[in-house]
């Protein structure tokens, strides 16, 4: 049995997942998470197979310190020597075009990741951190890394390409990249292994960030993320697709900042700006019930552009056989699952009020007669890495 940690690190958050398996099953032995790292009050958490769970609130001023105080819990809990770990797998957000699939890390992926990092303005290189911290503590273990954007480096030039002069994308490699690669991948595989047939998926990935795939023979030909995590449907804080000219026009006529129009796009922007200041869409919903106002305009722009991106995918790929929800919101929300798949019916989108009911589990919502197929996949990020740490180090 090979024990195998996942690494998802944000620049004042870091997640963990230890993995044990044989190659074929993958088991979760323990997860959690330390928060505010580098600021004041910081925490870490974690909770055992078998339920245990403890949050302490400790000093974490840096990712390496962060990573101690998890081999910490990992020997109360589940080890008897850090030496039983045998390969580490991190999420990465970025990859360029560098990346477009796993890869084992060695010096020449670093400098490729750190090559790409300008190009994710609002995470910088904390990706980067859990990296460098690893192999500071354990300089002989075998990491991984995950990109997030690279399932979509199979989109054709017309989907990736944007009409700017052409020097942006030549010389600055601006172009669409589309992020969450890994929750579309799993998703759509998922899917697959019951419904062989579903040539054209979109897969719909609605968390507090949220984005939508077109899935054409299992690749990735078009997705609502674009050069940055922030265009496309309406988000929980973030705006999704607004005209590319109301940043500069706002910067040239109300003095500000691109770092403070950068804050407003991506925290006080989305469902939250348009709610009255509720990003969650459980009390969006409870407040929409009640009637106010904000939340029904809220609701109704956030169906609206998934209903839109929807559309013009299905015309993209010349039809759609399947879609799929997933995340926060996909997996739990009857009720925005519910208003999406109304609009959709036009198309031969029939759903059954009973399935739409369930929350978190893998559930056909199309009824038999359906003429597409609906389905909810609960998303599987950290599985994917531990697969893939196991197959690149297995291999290597
Ligand atoms: P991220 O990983 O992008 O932070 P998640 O995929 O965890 O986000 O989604 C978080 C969002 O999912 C919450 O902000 C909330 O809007 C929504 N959500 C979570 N649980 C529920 C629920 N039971 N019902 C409705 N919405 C939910």
């Amino acid at each position: 049995m090979k024990k195998i940690l996942v690494l998802n690190s944000g620049s004042s958050s870091l997640k963990y997942q230890l993995f044990e398996t044989d190659g074929s099953a993958f088991r979760v032995i323990i997860k959690g998470l330390a928060e505010r790292i580098g600021i004041d009050n910081s925490n870490i958490s974690y909770q055992t197979e078998n339920g245990t769970k403890e949050t302490m609130n400790i000093p974490l001023e840096n990712h390496e310190i962060t990573l101690k105080a998890i081999f910490d819990i990992l020997l109360k809990t589940s080890l008897s020597s850090i030496d039983e770990l045998w390969a580490v797998g991190h999420r990465l957000g970025h990859g360029g075009e560098y990346f477009d699939k796993s890869v084992v890390i060695d010096d020449n992926v670093i400098e490729k990741i750190y090559e790409t990092k300008d190009l994710l303005p609002l995470h910088g290189n904390a990706f980067i951190l859990g990296i460098e911290a690893m192999k500071n503590l354990l300089p002989n273990i075998k990491q991984i890394a995950t990109f997030d954007s690279a399932f979509h480096q199979t989109m054709p030039k017309e989907a990736y390409l944007y009409a700017l002069p052409l020097e942006q994308y030549e010389k600055y490699r601006i172009r669409r990249y589309g992020f969450h690669g890994t929750s579309h991948y799993y998703v759509s595989k998922e899917l697959l292994k019951i419904m062989p047939s579903a040539k054209k998926i979109i897969s719909c990935h609605l968390g507090s960030g949220s984005s939508i795939t077109a899935i054409k023979n299992g690749k990735s030909i078009d997705t609502s993320f674009g050069f940055a995590a922030s265009c496309g449907v309406t988000m929980g804080t973030r705006c999704g697709d607004i005209d590319a000219f109301i940043p500069l026009y706002i910067m040239k006529t109300q003095n500000k900042t691109a770092d403070e129009v950068n804050q407003m796009m991506n925290k006080e922007s989305g469902l939250c700006a348009l709610s009255g200041g509720y990003s969650d869409t459980r009390d969006i919903e409870k407040r929409y019930n009640e009637g106010d106002e904000k939340a029904i305009v809220a609701v109704n722009i956030y169906v609206h552009n998934i209903v839109k991106y929807i559309g013009a995918y299905t015309a993209e790929m010349g039809g759609v056989d399947a879609i799929i929800f997933t995340a926060g919101i996909g997996e739990n929300s009857s009720f925005l699952r519910q208003k999406i798949c109304d609009r959709l019916k036009f198309m031969g989108l029939d759903i059954n009020q009973d399935a739409n009911q369930l929350r978190s589990q893998f559930v056909e919502l199309s009824t038999k007669d359906s003429k597409i197929k609906a389905f909810v996949i609960p998303t599987n990020e950290e599985l994917v890495i531990a697969q893939d740490t196991y197959e690149l180090c297995a291999n290597a």
